[in-house]
């Protein structure tokens, strides 16, 4: 087999421009040739993994089959490529600092001074030729968060500049960069993408391909005047206009010839044309999706359009798998009262009540989920939203008034919801809830197995409290059925109400699995129920 090919992108000028879109794209059309490809983040922060910052730091928390907290791109990489990413996608300088530190304890580096360079690099470069290396990927696709001239970032852009050096043709480096529209002046300014170029080669990296991030269709005078300024060949010199939906991107991209220009200047093979037929499937389904589906999710994070990121992702591909255009309007739980519920969702064809933790808006998903239930209006409950689905019900058809989660209220008479017994010792926050994919056992017949089409499947988790099996006969009696078990732990994962269209907890995460062409079987019945709302 050929060597791993790595390629590496970096951003300029200012963040958000959408490096993990344009990483994971590209590394969709790579893969539509044939490859083997990964993609893989960097992240400049200190925290080990950002399972311990809060959504209004870091948006969205995404969780991969192993456990792993990780930055939310890696959603996109899945979403793009259909492959489950692990700990090994995601690595923060915080793990990076934290593995030389234990490697200096050990001795490893007994007698040296440990520096920046070359033990911080060197486990930087470490971390991406051993994760090619070991699963024999054609292409290893690095993203490194953050802007060049951070200094935060400086080590990883140092271990770029190395890996240049020592790979040769086998390195490649994107550099994506802003081009601003000045409306008063009636121009696009190449001034910010030059300097940040600049900045680059000032820490030794001349970056092979340029993706100018714009909301104009760019000139090729402008595109000339960058190749020339930048020292980039001009077919190397990409522009990611705004789109409608991020899925049109790698159509958008190779409508340029980036994989093909790629895949030559690193000597490789070109082949067929991209295999897209599934991809462009979907994207026609969009166009062509007529009537809307009215999704409203009631979470406390509203006005953070990234915190429930892969929620309105797996609701998006599953509206438009059903030809609807989803309308997806987010409802803030603690603005949510008995009195203007009713208002608030009314015209809801579906109710996705969110993941979360502690008190703030918890009594709004209550007031939503209980007309929820005495309207029948589809409605899925998601981790926390399953817990408070189960509160809402032992407090309203069971008649236990006090019921809670010892999250909320530890002393509250109904602990229905409670902390697992593995969770009641520790001390230490991060990384430490039960995490990653599990096995759950579906019961026969259930609406969950009716939506998967079996009755063994494996969902993601993240949580520290648990259904508490003491109440299950009397929730079960009442109506509200435990209808998935992990066979190992006895722990309920899914609870319904069997009575009514279609009403369903999850204590854990189907969004973290749902791509474009593999939607989530559950989004896709949840949807279906949404889609035949009268
Ligand atoms: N806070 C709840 C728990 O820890 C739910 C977590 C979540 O929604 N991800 O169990």
């Amino acid at each position: 087999m050929a060597d791993t090919k790595y390629i590496f992108v970096t951003g300029g000028v200012v963040s958000s421009l959408g490096k993990g879109i344009i990483a994971a794209s590209l590394g969709k059309l790579l893969q539509a040739r044939g490859y083997k490809v990964t993609i893989q983040k960097f992240d400049p922060y200190i925290n080990i993994d950002p399972g311990t910052l809060n959504p209004y730091e870091h948006g969205e928390c995404y969780v991969t089959v192993d456990g792993h907290e990780a930055d939310l791109d890696l959603g996109h990489y899945e979403r793009f490529l259909n492959i489950q990413t692990t700990k090994d996608n995601n690595i923060t300088t915080g793990r990076i600092y934290q593995n030389v530190i234990e490697k200096e304890r050990r001795g490893d580096y007994l007698g040296k001074t440990v520096q920046v360079i070359p033990h911080i690099t060197d486990e930087i470069k470490r971390n991406i030729k051993s994760f090619g290396v070991k699963n024999k990927f054609d292409f290893v696709i690095t993203e490194i968060g953050g802007t060049v001239g951070d200094i935060e970032s400086t080590p990883f852009l140092e271990a770029v500049r190395q890996l240049r050096w020592e790979l040769g043709k086998n390195c490649f480096c994107i550099h994506l960069t802003y081009v601003p529209y000045i409306a008063a002046a009636g121009e696009v300014k190449t001034k910010p993408t030059q300097h940040s170029v600049k900045e680059l080669q000032t820490l030794g990296i001349q970056p092979d391909m340029l993706v100018l991030r714009t909301e104009k269709k760019l000139s090729k005078e402008i595109l000339d005047k960058v190749a020339l300024f930048c020292n980039v060949e001009l077919d190397a010199v990409i522009q990611s206009i705004d789109v409608s939906t991020i899925y049109e991107v790698p159509v958008m991209i190779q409508k340029q010839g980036m994989d093909e220009v790629l895949l030559r200047k690193m000597n490789m093979p070109i082949g067929e044309k991209p295999n897209l037929e599934d991809w462009n499937a979907f994207l026609q389904k969009r166009k062509e999706a007529k009537k809307n589906v009215i999704i409203k999710l009631v979470g406390k994070y509203v006005e953070l359009p990234d915190a429930y990121k892969s929620i309105n992702e797996a609701l998006l591909q599953s509206a438009i798998y059903h030809d609807r255009h989803l309308v997806l309007e987010m409802c803030h739980s603690e603005k949510i009262t008995g009195e203007n519920v009713a208002e608030i969702l009314k015209d809801a064809d579906g109710i996705v009540i969110a993941p979360g933790f502690g008190q703030r808006g918890i009594d709004g998903k209550f007031a939503a989920l209980k007309y929820a239930r005495e309207n029948d209006i589809p409605t899925l409950g998601i981790c926390l939203g399953m817990q408070c689905m189960v509160i809402e019900f032992a407090r309203n058809v069971l008649g236990l008034t006090d019921a809670n989660s010892s999250e909320m209220d530890p002393k509250a008479k109904d602990l229905v919801i409670d902390l697992m017994e593995k969770q009641k010792h520790i001390t230490n926050m991060g990384a430490t809830m039960r995490l990653g994919a599990y096995d759950c056992v579906l019961k026969k017949g259930s609406l969950a197995n009716k939506a998967y089409g079996k009755t063994k499947i494996q969902e993601r988790h993240r949580h520290r409290y648990e259904f508490n099996n003491n109440y299950k006969e009397q929730f079960e009696a009442a109506g509200m059925k435990c209808t998935g078990i992990n066979p190992e732990t006895d722990l309920v994962e899914v609870v319904e109400i069997p009575q009514l269209r279609w009403f369903l907890g999850a204590q854990f995460h189907p969004e973290y699995n749902s791509t474009v062409v593999s939607p989530n079987p559950l989004f896709m019945s949840f949807m279906d129920a949404a889609a035949k709302a009268p």
